[in-house]
């Protein structure tokens, strides 16, 4: 048997040999860089296909996760949420754009876009049509720039 003890595959040390076989080869308690302790058959070990305990795999998702957020994040402002289609319980059907009472009882439409968590007013509207317009205008006035950067981002 050969004595790996003390010898460092990738992030796995062997600690000590276990009377465990599989195929035939010295099962190792291993201890990882991350503190788990796990088994692996010395051949696994000496070839690479067992680096980690498993950690290392879920560092690689969480590496992924990492990435996808950061590059939907512009400056605190995550892009997908821009794109969002209006909420169900908006009556206008129009993203940003809402149908208000006012308190003579006229309905009027009012613009709104949120930037970082801030709202902002775009105005209140006899038409959707202005409404929308000026939801339009709001989007570039805000949005866009974030947009812009993200596809800057893209191309680097
Ligand atoms: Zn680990």
């Amino acid at each position: 048997m050969e004595d790996l003890s003390g010898r460092k595959f990738n992030r796995l040390k062997a600690l000590n040999p276990t009377p465990e076989r599989k195929s035939r080869k010295v099962v190792w308690e291993c201890l990882c860089d991350c503190g788990e302790t796990t088994y692996v058959a010395s051949d696994k070990l000496k070839n690479g296909s067992i680096k980690s305990c498993g950690c290392q795999r879920r560092d690689a998702g969480k590496t992924l996760q990492k990435t996808l957020h950061s590059e939907m994040n512009v400056d605190g402002v995550i892009i997908p949420y821009l794109k969002r289609k209006a909420r169900k319980d908006n009556k206008t059907g129009v993203k940003g754009v809402s149908l208000i009472k006012t308190r003579s009882g006229a309905e009027r439409y009012r613009s709104t876009i949120t930037v970082k968590g801030k709202l902002h007013y775009l105005g209140t509207y006899e038409t959707l049509a202005q409404a929308i317009s000026a939801r339009k205008a709001g989007e570039k006035k805000y949005h866009d720039p974030y947009i812009t950067k993200l596809e800057e981002k893209e191309n680097d």
